[in-house]
């Protein structure tokens, strides 16, 4: 599904991401660590066009996103194709920003309705059975001041996928939560990855990480530092600089 290559970006004169090569498959949820600055979520904003990238290239289902090839040259993409193509993957990031206007199924139908230009009906449909998939079937009518801060970033996860991306893309989405309430959000996600949708996970969860990941991706420096299953990466880390961020949490 995401194919990553030689991915650079720099921020004035600092090279932040220093050729990144990722590839993720259908189904698969990888999970990114790294210390702070090491370029995890700039990455993520890279897949998602929130930032453009420098050098490289990011192939989501085979295109470019952001670009096409024509006579075997780069062009970019004309805004609405960006636009289109950017559907393809949902976001989630710490601050759930959900609009605080609008019902939980108001939100989650927003995207399907205004921007897709979906049957009403059939984008409530879909609503619910995402709301009861992330265990708040209970909670359609109720405005997010109404709802714990676990439960608004559920509905963000819901109304992301609302939108059926093809790849979904989490940057730190506990990490803004009382502690207590960051089980449920995760136990949510890990049953996501589960039942086969392709994610690409920023977290500092490492049981997370160790229950939910078919592949884990240490990132330091702007660079991947090593990868592989969570028993290679988290039980036998093979480079120092992966040893000193784990040994963190333990
Ligand atoms: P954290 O764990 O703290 O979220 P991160 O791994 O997500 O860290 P990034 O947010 O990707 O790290 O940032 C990587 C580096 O790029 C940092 O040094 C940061 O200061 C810098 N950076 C990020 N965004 C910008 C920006 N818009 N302009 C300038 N520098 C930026
Ligand atoms: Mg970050």
């Amino acid at each position: 599904v995401l194919e990553a290559r030689n991915v650079r970006k720099s921020f004035g004169h600092v090279e932040v991401l220093k050729g990144i090569d990722l590839e993720v498959r259908t189904g698969e949820t990888v999970v990114v660590l790294g210390p702070s600055g090491s370029g995890k979520s700039t990455f993520l904003r890279c897949i998602n066009l929130l930032e453009s990238v420098d050098g490289g290239r990011i192939l989501v289902d085979g295109n470019d996103v952001g670009y096409e090839v024509v006579d075997e040259r780069l062009h970019e993409l004309h805004p609405n194709e960006v636009a289109r193509r950017r559907r393809d993957i949902g976001m989630v990031f710490q601050q759930f920003n959900l609009f605080p206007h609008m019902t939980v199924l108001e939100n989650i139908i927003e995207g399907p309705v205004g921007v897709r230009g979906e049957k009403k009906q059939v984008a409530i449909e879909r609503a619910k059975r995402l709301l009861e998939q992330v265990g708040l079937a209970h909670r359609e009518d109720s405005y997010p001041r109404q709802l714990s801060g676990g439960q608004q970033q559920r509905v963000a996860i819901a109304r992301a996928l609302a939108m059926e991306p093809k790849l979904m893309l989490f940057d730190e989405p506990t990490s803004a939560l009382d502690p207590e309430l960051v089980g449920e959000v995760l136990k949510t996600m890990e049953e996501l990855a589960n039942e086969g949708l392709t994610m690409v996970v920023v977290t500092h969860e490492i049981s997370f990480a160790r229950e939910a990941a078919d592949r884990v991706v240490f990132m330091d420096g702007g660079v991947i530092v090593e990868q592989g299953t969570p028993d290679q990466v988290i039980d036998n880390p093979q480079h120092e600089r992966t040893r000193a961020f784990l040994a963190r949490f333990l």
